[in-house]
């Protein structure tokens, strides 16, 4: 198996479940001792939520046999059916397989825009959050200080790009977070502080429907973000941000959220992919190649539910289906019983803005408010995978509505670069030739 979110962990756990320990050998490569809870991720950046209470542990049961081997597949020989591995102290193994299950996710969409990759932050792994809220933090802190007026005023704005769910919960958590913050400041003016969200879109989180999508947008502006639709970057700087519609923002803070494509392993594969994503057959099989399935966001799995050829949109909420589904299908091939297609009728979406503002659309019913935040957190505490997550996350919430906010900066990543191009690694990868090379030297065929 490799990767361990959202589809890989729940394919690893029933596995663990259905198999008995003398049939198979499961082995789970990542390079996280957890399964990363990406919903909840704008409120780690905006501190409702400590980085460790969405960080569920790989090892909290002693049921737990599978082997975990601490690093990130670079390759995989698929006819030799040999899977190449980066340990996390660098060193470079291999590991045959009979099955082997792709999950290894998605990574931050960028573009050919100047600056991007150097100036802008991602929302996508732990560490970029975590460090998201100490810079943001950093910022009220220098802008304090700062008796320059032109500093100030670029320190205390803020761009978030991708009118999606990701990038609409970061700038809501995160201006619920300067708003609340700007108090303990008596020096800083709170009319100074402004967030932008723009997207190319004409709309944002299109799936919510009209009537939604609006009800989310008049709540982001009565809180005074602004926002601009059918506007992306042309250029990003150290301390301005260029839009395509002519503006340039003075602005220390760039978080970059327009969209995934599949993780960087799924090119050095040399199969046909969709968009990116694995080109997976319904039962998540790769055609052409035996024992190979792959899931989640890196595959382009078959939407038998909305038919007409499309594909399921990278969720959390088909991650998980796909990894039981897996599972099951690679049960049978290794009993030589049937496999199952995968279909699966979207449950809705929810959105949480922070405090009592949210959007939701359980099974096409709409909420906006309180019920919707209800359901938002609901979801949220039934999804996560170990009881010990729930409890940390819930008394987080608690916590959180009855003592508020603090603004503590750790300073634990000053001076380290922190940007898209530094968190992602999407240089660590073999090509498909490299791959076939360092195969055929550590395990040569016999004559
Ligand atoms: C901020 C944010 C908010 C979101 N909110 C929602 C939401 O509200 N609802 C929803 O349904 N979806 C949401 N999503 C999308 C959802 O999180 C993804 O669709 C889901 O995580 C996909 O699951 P996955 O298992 O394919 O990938 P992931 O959960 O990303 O897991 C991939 C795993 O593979 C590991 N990995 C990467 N490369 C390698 C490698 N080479 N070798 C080994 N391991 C590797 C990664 O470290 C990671 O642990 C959100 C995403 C983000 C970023």
């Amino acid at each position: 198996m490799v990767g361990a979110g959202f589809a890989g962990v729940e394919c690893v756990r029933r596995l663990e479940r259905t198999l008995s320990p003398g049939e198979a050998d499961v082995t789970l490569v990542t390079p996280f001792a957890y399964q990363l809870y990406l919903p909840l991720l704008p409120q780690v950046a905006s501190g409702v939520l400590t980085p460790q209470s969405i960080a569920v542990s790989l090892r909290r049961s002693k049921k737990y046999r599978t082997r975990i081997i601490p690093g990130g597949a670079v390759g995989v020989d698929l006819k030799a059916k040999v899977c190449v591995i980066r340990t996390i102290t660098d060193r470079i193994v291999d590991e045959s397989y009979d099955y082997i299950v792709l999950a290894p996710g998605s990574i931050t969409r960028t573009f050919d825009i100047p600056g991007l990759t150097d100036h802008a932050f991602g929302m996508k792994t732990l560490a970029e959050a975590a460090y998201v809220r100490d810079h943001v933090i950093t910022q009220l802190d220098l802008a304090d200080a700062s008796d320059d007026a032109a500093e100030r005023a670029a320190r205390l704005q803020f761009v978030v790009v991708g009118g999606g769910y990701a990038g609409t919960e970061t700038a809501a958590c995160l201006q619920r977070l300067t708003h609340a913050a700007v108090k303990r400041y008596p020096r800083l003016d709170p009319a100074l502080i402004k967030w932008h969200l723009i997207d190319i879109a004409p709309r944002l989180m299109p799936e919510l429907g009209d009537k939604l999508g609006r009800a989310a947008q008049e709540d982001l502006r009565r809180r005074g973000i602004e926002i601009s639709l059918g506007v992306s970057i042309a250029k990003a700087g150290p301390e301005e941000v260029t839009f395509t519609d002519g503006r340039v923002v003075p602005t220390h803070t760039l978080i970059w959220t327009a969209g995934v494509v599949a993780s960087p392993l799924i090119a050095t594969l040399g199969a046909d992919t969709v968009r990116g994503r694995l080109a997976v057959t319904d039962e998540m099989c790769l055609p052409g190649y035996d024992g190979v399935f792959a899931l989640g966001d890196a595959a382009a799995v078959p939407d038998l539910a909305k038919g007409d050829g499309a594909v399921c949109p990278p969720t959390a909420q088909h991650a998980m289906r796909q990894g039981r589904r897996v599972a099951e299908n690679v049960v049978a091939a290794l009993r030589g019983g049937p496999m199952r297609r995968y279909e699966h009728k979207d449950l809705g979406l929810v959105v949480d803005l922070g405090g009592a503002d949210a959007v939701a659309k359980p099974l096409g019913v709409e909420l906006h408010g309180v019920p919707a935040q209800a359901v938002a957190r609901g979801y949220h505490l039934g999804a996560l995978r170990t009881n010990v997550a729930k409890v940390r996350v819930a008394t987080n919430w608690l916590l959180n509505a009855v003592a508020g906010d603090d603004f503590v900066r750790t300073g634990f990543q000053a001076r380290k670069p922190a940007k898209l191009k530094d968190f992602e690694y999407t240089d660590a990868y073999m090509t498909a030739q490299q791959v076939q090379e360092y195969v055929e030297k550590a395990r040569p065929r016999a004559l």
